[in-house]
């Protein structure tokens, strides 16, 4: 007797699975693609069938999903801590254009009677907290993906 394989229980191209992204849609074979598609979110996926993953095509972000043979699981993403070069570069950008202004400012004091004698300091808080807050936002983003693509989805069905 020949052992079957219930392919129903494994990851395959023409099997029809629950959307890791959004936890709502079907994801399904796009035709005469290899490549997968959720019908409420629209994201795009590509298989590895050996090793039973799904990744997410149109992200830049490597998300992967492992098959359990009932649900998906999320794979430590590549890369998930971050780095020092990326903590550094997120220091120096929000420290290099105000330090580079607060530094002009120093060099260069407005007149201390002057209606604008303000401005300098202000202008290097307002960089300061945009720059910080770009930095948030990225980070925010990074991490919170999945979440953002869910809301997004929801959004988007809501307002159809
Ligand atoms: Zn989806």
């Amino acid at each position: 007797m020949t052992k079957t394989i219930n392919l129903s229980d494994r990851f395959h191209l023409q099997g029809e699975y629950p959307c890791p992204v959004c936890r709502h849609g079907k994801i399904t074979r796009m035709s005469l693609m290899e490549a997968f598609a959720c019908d409420f979110c629209q994201h795009i996926f590509t298989g590895n069938f050996d090793k039973q993953l799904l990744k997410m095509a149109d992200s830049q972000l490597p998300l992967t999903w492992y098959w359990s043979g009932k649900n998906w699981k999320g794979i430590q993403r590549e890369g998930t801590d971050i780095g020092w070069g990326y903590i550094i570069i997120g220091l120096a950008f929000v420290a290099l254009p105000t330090g580079i202004i607060s530094l002009g400012t120093y060099l260069v004091p407005p007149l201390p009677d002057s209606p604008l004698s303000w401005l300098p300091l202000f202008w290097a808080i307002l960089t300061f907290i945009a720059h910080l807050s770009c930095l948030i936002l990225l980070v925010i983003e990074y991490y919170q993906l999945p979440i953002m693509l869910y809301m997004r989805a929801l959004r988007r069905r809501l307002f159809q």
